[in-house]
């Protein structure tokens, strides 16, 4: 049985962001294997606490774990298994201990990561709206962004620390004779340059804030909730660093008529009683258009009209739903005199009794056909 998330970092399932952070500073600082050498017990409750912290810092992945808990994360990919790797963990720590760029932790790696660490820009998120319409066609989207871009005027150095190799030897004399590791450069975080000029308006990374218009291309078929990746849009991150990503979460709105059921649409069609018993003909505005839909003489209310591929095409590329109508007969609630005397003179009528055929299927056997 895996330990719970919450439990390793001992704060309580409603924890904010910022009691998650500390908590983690806080084991972290306690069992960094710098301060706890040699003692494999403190390094898999650091291990198990950057573990937790991965998960919980990350809305996604927070939602999936605080809805499925361990589950969320077996079989696809993920750190299921063997947990995280020590390069992932120290990777994280710019997060934590602010910033890897210009110094801030300052804690070492052990042995491993003999690699240049790429520094990335942070994400943003935001949120777009779409008509059923544009969820129906694709769209194109044109939003604006605030993101941090490198701030003109900045330059950077290679690192004095690391000379540019963003890793530093660490030589230690233990029992065994002299043991000599790498880590991450404490100066520049593992990134191997420093800022050597900026502009006053810049951030103490050389960034500055700047408003953005970002093209985002929504494929057709988009589902409420649904989050996009439009690579590099996030931030910037300082010197060689590579910018982090723009999330886009998907929100439909409401249409006015249409009502949508995963990949198809329904409609509710009034039709007053003369058009049901002689039959008529309507235009209805679906998401591909206008579509006019043909009533047969003698329908009967409840008869459910099934229009092939007018609904949302499938995400996956895979057909497109369809546009079910539904016909709704209106009974007059008021009559003239001359009209209420026709009813009357109908009633005895055979025309007017009631005789279900076969083909006027039962409601549930309609639903069950729908869903079919
Ligand atoms: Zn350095």
């Amino acid at each position: 049985m895996k330990e719970d998330y919450y439990d390793i970092l001992g704060i309580s399932k409603g924890a904010s962001d910022a009691e998650i952070k500390k908590a983690y500073r806080k084991m972290a600082l306690k069992y960094h294997p710098d301060k706890n050498p040699d003692n494999t017990e403190a390094e898999e409750k650091f291990k198990k606490a950057a573990e937790a912290y991965e998960v919980l810092s990350d809305t996604d992945k927070k939602a999936r774990y605080d809805q499925f808990g361990h589950q969320a994360f077996e079989g696809g990919g993920g750190f299921g298994g063997g947990g995280m790797n020590m390069d992932d963990i120290f990777s994280q720590f710019g997060d934590i201990f602010g910033g890897g760029f210009g110094g801030g932790g300052g804690f070492s790696g052990f042995g491993g990561g003999s690699r240049q660490r790429v520094v990335k820009g942070s994400n943003l998120r935001i949120r777009v709206k779409l008509t059923l319409e544009e969820v129906a066609n694709g769209v194109e989207k044109k939003i604006k962004v605030k993101r941090k871009i490198q701030a003109p005027g900045t330059t950077y150095k290679t690192c004095g620390t690391c000379n540019g190799a963003g890793q530093v030897t660490r030589v230690t004399n233990t029992i065994l004779g002299r043991m000599q590791t790498s880590a991450a450069c404490p100066t520049c975080g593992g990134a191997g340059q420093t800022i050597d000029k900026k502009p006053s308006d810049a951030d103490a990374q050389g960034l500055k804030v700047a408003e953005e218009t970002v093209m985002v291309k929504i494929p057709a078929g988009v589902v409420d909730g649904m989050q996009l990746k439009v690579t590099s849009k996030g931030n910037d991150a300082p010197g060689n660093g590579i910018a982090g990503d723009l999330l886009v979460a998907i929100q439909e709105e409401d249409h006015p008529t249409l009502k949508r059921e995963g990949d198809n649409l329904h409609y509710d069609m009034y039709v007053s009683l003369p058009d049901a018993v002689l039959g008529t003909s309507k235009e209805i505005d679906a998401v591909t258009g206008k579509v006019r839909i043909k009533i047969e003489a003698g329908v009967q209310s409840g008869k459910i009209l099934r229009l092939r591929g007018k609904g949302i095409p499938s995400i996956n590329g895979y057909g497109k739903g369809d546009l079910l109508v539904h016909v709704n007969v209106w009974t007059p609630k008021t009559l003239s005199k001359k009209q209420k005397d026709f009813f009357e003179s109908m009633k005895e009528d055979e025309h007017f009794e009631p005789k279900p055929e076969s083909s006027d299927k039962s409601f549930f056997e309609k639903v069950k056909d729908m869903f079919s």
